[in-house]
Parts: structure tokens; sequence; C-alpha cells
């Protein structure tokens, strides 16, 4: 069988598998096995395949249609334009959460802001997008689970981080040794009965996806802390999912009553990152939108 069939098998299979994008991971799971780019698999496809590998690609192909996901197939995952390592310890990174990057970047930037954490840090994706494009950002991450934050130390020493980014082990920010002028926090945000319905924790952690009855435990927990790990003039985004924001923003301004709430939708226009800001002049509202 050479790449050309190889590649049309892959896809066919997956795609009467109800696979979404059955065409890409067709693509990028014969790529995997071959060790090869885009433009090596596209310039070779009348290359004949060995054996062994025609064996890996099915077996690999099995695995996705019974539905784990590519990412933890290969090993890999690509997230703010950056490669990084997952595996079974750590949520996948989704591309929503690289909302929650443009606007923690943007209000660095304009804000002057000295430190930042990461809560709930998993892979460590948010965090290492933030201490690569903001090299003098103090930058902290933090996670519960230690098996996360392994990962979390691959993917710092992947892209050469590792004086950069304090990698803390506890819960939301008990370890965190001062304020900061950031949080960011993608924390788990899916309903009980959500969670059960979707099968998402099937491949993926329960515990970074499980937000409890409601969703927003553990985002109540947050709330509760930050008040005392947030500078003065700090800002605090929150992923949330859909249908939350209402509830977290009454929640927010409980808590906050003087600051500044903010809601920005993604791409889809799916309410997706609420912003706290406490000071809650014009300026920096106006700067976070
Ligand atoms: N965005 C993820 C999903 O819906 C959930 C991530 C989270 O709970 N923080 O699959």
């Amino acid at each position: 069988m050479n790449l050309r069939q190889a590649l049309q098998k892959s896809r066919e299979v997956l795609a009467k598998a109800n696979i979404e994008d059955a065409s890409l991971e067709g693509e990028i799971l014969l790529r995997h096995v071959l060790q090869i780019d885009r433009a090596q698999l596209y310039s070779d496809l009348n290359r004949e395949m060995s054996a062994p590998q025609a064996d890996r690609l099915w077996q690999l192909v099995q695995r996705r249609r019974q539905g784990e996901p590519t990412a933890y197939i290969t090993g890999h995952c690509e997230f703010y334009g950056l490669d990084l390592c997952v595996d079974r310890r750590v949520l996948i990174p989704r591309p929503e959460t690289e909302l929650m990057v443009e606007k923690a970047l943007a209000l660095a930037r304009s804000l002057h802001f000295k430190s930042a954490a990461d809560i709930g840090t998993g892979c460590g994706d948010i965090a290492i997008s933030l201490a690569l494009n903001l090299p003098r950002l103090e930058v902290y991450a933090i996670d519960i689970s230690a098996e996360a934050l392994e990962v979390a130390r691959l993917n710092c020493q992947k892209h050469g981080l590792t004086d950069c980014i304090r990698l803390l082990h506890g819960d939301m920010l008990a370890p965190l040794p001062g304020p900061v002028d950031l949080i960011t926090a993608n924390l788990p945000y899916v309903t009980g009965p959500e969670l059960s319905r979707s099968g998402l924790a099937a491949f993926e952690p329960r515990l970074a996806l499980d937000g409890g009855g409601d969703g927003l435990d553990k985002i109540r927990k947050l709330c509760l802390q930050a008040g005392d790990k947030l500078r003065p003039h700090g800002v605090m985004l929150l992923e949330i999912g859909q249908g939350q924001g209402q509830a977290v923003t009454d929640l927010l301004r409980r808590y906050f009553p003087s600051a500044a709430v903010e809601i920005t939708p993604d791409l889809q226009g799916i309410e997706r990152v609420i912003s706290l800001c406490l000071t809650a002049n014009r300026t920096t509202a106006k700067l976070i939108i």
C-alpha cells in the first residue's frame, strides 16, 4: 500500500466512525507514524509503506475510532502556535483558550504587569504562552495535580523556560508566595450532568473538567481567595463555559463590588472569558475590551 492509499483509507475509516475532522486527523496519524511533515507527505504519495508502518497506522486509527483524542495518540498538540506535549495526565488545551492568552498579553503589556499566576495550569499552555511572549514577566504556574505539573515541567524544558516559570504544587492560590498583578485560570467548569452526558472524561482527567453541580465550584473557591493574592490594580481572567457568564458576573460583583467585570465571547460567539479588573476606572476598563 502506498501513502496515497493509506491516507485515503484512514480518512475513510475515521469518517465512517463520525470523526468530525476525519480528513485532517487521518493525515496527522499517518504523518505521526512516518514522522514526516506535510510537505514530505504530499511530495511522496507514491512511496510504499512497510508492513510494520501499516500495522502501526491501523492500530492508531483504531484507537481514534474508539474515541481517544488525536493529541493523546500522538502525544502532541498545538496551542497559540506552540507545540506542547500532552498525555492523559492533563486536559488537552482547546483553541478557545487562546482568547485568554490574547487578553492576558494585551493587559500585561498595556498595564506594565510584572507578575502573573496561572491557576490549574495543566500542561502549562497558558503560562508558557505568557512567558514566551513576555520574557520579563514573572510567571507562576500552579496545579493541584502533581502529575499534571510533571507534564508542565516537560513543556517548560521543551521551550527553554525552566528558569523562567515557577511551578508550584497546591490548591488554587495557596502556594503563591505573594500577590501578583495578573491571575489567569482555566479551571474545571463542566457541570456534573454535562460531564456524564458528553463522555468528555472518558479520556481526559475528570479532575481537570469537573466543576461540580453547576460547574462553578472551583471558580467560586478561587474568587474567595483572589482578594488576598491580587495586587490593588490587578486583573483576574477566568475561562467559563457556555451559559455561565451571568452567574460568574454575579459572583464577582458580590466579592468585588467596586471592580469592573467584563465578558468576552470566543470566535463562536460563546461567552468565554470573564475579566475582573480591580481598579475600575475608565482607562483600565477600555484596555480590557
Ligand atoms: N473547554 C473544555 C471543554 O468544554 C472544558 C475545560 C474546563 O473545564 N476548563 O471541553
